[in-house]
């Protein structure tokens, strides 16, 4: 129920029936204009309360006055909230809960080691050919699972642009860099006229070959998606969207008008999903998810496992359960529609695909593997000789060797590889 003051200053109680969703208290036009939503966020349980009665676990966050990660909630966001559903999948993306501020043993600051793998502030250079550069910490919606929470939401806005500058600086300066992904917070925050200057400083980067923006707007400010944005968004092509939708409830009509908008537009658009307990870890609401995507012609990406960052582990399930889901999808649905599963390696090793085992046995020249069914078949290897590498260099000029890692010892003479601060090498030196 929600209290507020009446012109007499005396306390007035509106009946949990008589209150409206927030959508039906804004003008259209305002509604409409992604400015006035992001100016309109929700950042205070005060205001929440207009809309919706708090939790138990929510009103005792507000209480401790503990929350270490922003809160923020574009008024559209709160808009598709379930009020009579305290599971709200929306609600529990976007509201804080006591569980935030519960320690728990295995949390970490920077899981990935995003600021190790960093050579210069806002750049992560992780993969050879690829980096990962943070124009903004400003988000429209704060996700309560973030696992960059570290960051998000620190200042509320974009990055300085000195230090974006030396980040393209350093992209110019390595040339091996054929892929920047833009990523924040969140990209779409920012000004037009501000983006258009940063793409236009990458896209005249001869060695960068395409870039790509991660952005949660289609899902939590569709409104941003506008004509203005994509003219700009046009004139540096190709330009690969990956955005972040978690649950079939939030393909809104206006989020699907969003995606179409960049899909028309000639902008291929991905989806990366966080496993979330509660949400969407069950293999009938992904499967809803994934259909929902491919119907609006985004192409599932990655399905993450919850990382280790602090305050989310209510959010985390064990890694089986993403197996199970992949298992239940792989044979049984459109491979289309199967996003990767990866965990992000804590310690900054990266994003390792796990899925379930298809080999079951292996001798040479012949292989036995089993598929969705439980069908078990075996397939006989050819002989194979081994191959004249410059052959295929010949056929394929401009094709650059890839020498790092497992490839290294199939490809070269080193025998081992990893393991160099293991005891045992330490004992062996002595
Ligand atoms: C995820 C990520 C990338 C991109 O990885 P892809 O598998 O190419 O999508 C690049 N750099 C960093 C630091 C990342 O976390
Ligand atoms: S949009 Fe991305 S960076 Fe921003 S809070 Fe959500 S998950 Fe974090």
């Amino acid at each position: 129920m929600e209290e507020f003051k009446s012109e007499l200053g005396k306390k007035q109680v509106i009946p949990k029936n008589r209150r409206r969703n927030i959508k039906e208290t804004i003008p259209p036009e305002d509604w409409n204009n992604w400015r006035w939503q992001l100016k309109h966020r929700i950042t205070s349980f005060e205001e929440i309360k207009k809309y919706l009665d708090l939790l138990p676990e929510e009103e005792a966050i507000d209480a401790s006055k503990n929350i270490s990660f922003r809160m923020a909630i574009t008024p559209y966001y709160l808009s598709l909230i379930d009020m009579n559903n305290p599971d709200d999948p929306i609600r529990m993306q976007s509201i804080p809960k006591i569980h935030e501020a519960l320690p728990n043993a295995f949390d970490m600051d920077d899981p990935l080691n995003e600021d190790t793998d960093s050579p210069v502030p806002g750049l992560t250079h992780r993969y050879p050919d690829r980096v990962l550069l943070l124009i903004t910490d400003q988000c429209s919606m704060y996700c309560r699972h973030c696992t960059r929470r570290r960051k998000a939401g620190e200042t509320d806005a974009p990055m300085p642009s000195e230090k974006i500058n030396q980040a393209i600086e350093y992209i110019k300066n390595n040339k091996e860099v054929r892929d920047v992904i833009l990523s924040g917070g969140d990209p779409f925050t920012l000004s037009e006229e501000r983006l258009d200057e940063i793409l236009s400083h990458l896209y005249q980067i001869e060695h960068v070959e395409i870039i790509r923006i991660g952005t949660r707007t289609p899902v939590v400010l569709p409104q941003r998606i506008n004509d203005s944005l994509l003219d700009i968004l046009k004139k540096y092509q190709p330009i690969w969207i990956n955005t972040h939708f978690n649950h079939p409830q939030e393909l809104t009509p206006e989020s699907r008008l969003a995606i179409a908008k960049l899909v028309n537009n000639g902008f291929p658009v991905s989806n990366q999903s966080v496993l979330l307990k509660g949400i969407n870890d069950h293999i009938d609401v992904m499967k809803e998810l994934l259909h929902k995507l491919v119907k609006n012609r985004v192409r599932p990406y990655y399905l993450y496992q919850c990382d280790l960052s602090k305050g989310i582990s209510h959010f985390r399930t064990p890694i089986s359960k993403g197996i199970e889901i992949v298992e239940s999808l792989r044979g049984h649905t459109s491979g289309l529609c199967i996003p990767t599963y990866v965990v992000d390696a804590p310690g900054g090793g990266g994003k390792i695909p796990v899925n379930p085992n298809y080999i079951i046995s292996m001798a040479p020249n012949r292989v036995v593997l089993r598929n969705f069914e439980g069908h078990i078949s075996v397939y006989t290897e050819p002989g194979y000789e081994k191959q004249n590498p410059k052959k295929y260099t010949g056929l394929c000029p401009e094709a650059k060797e890839s020498n790092d890692g497992i490839i290294s010892l199939i490809k070269g003479d080193i025998l081992s590889i990893g393991a160099h601060e293991s005891k045992r090498k330490n004992r062996n030196k002595k």
